[in-house]
């Protein structure tokens, strides 16, 4: 289940946790590449994720 999990989780926005529309992709205070929607971008950036 932690796989499966895991597999859902880069699918949906790294923020909001929804299914992102046109995502742009950050890499998270773990360093893992996430899609963040473009509604949550401007969240991205001010949690000064880095752009990938
Ligand atoms: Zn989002």
């Amino acid at each position: 289940m932690k796989f499966l999990s895991r597999i859902f989780r880069r699918k949906s926005c790294g923020v909001c946790g929804k299914k992102p529309v046109k995502p742009s992709y950050y890499y998270n205070d773990k360093d893992e590449k996430i899609p963040v929607c473009y509604k949550c971008v401007e969240y991205a950036e001010r949690r000064a994720y880095q752009k990938a």
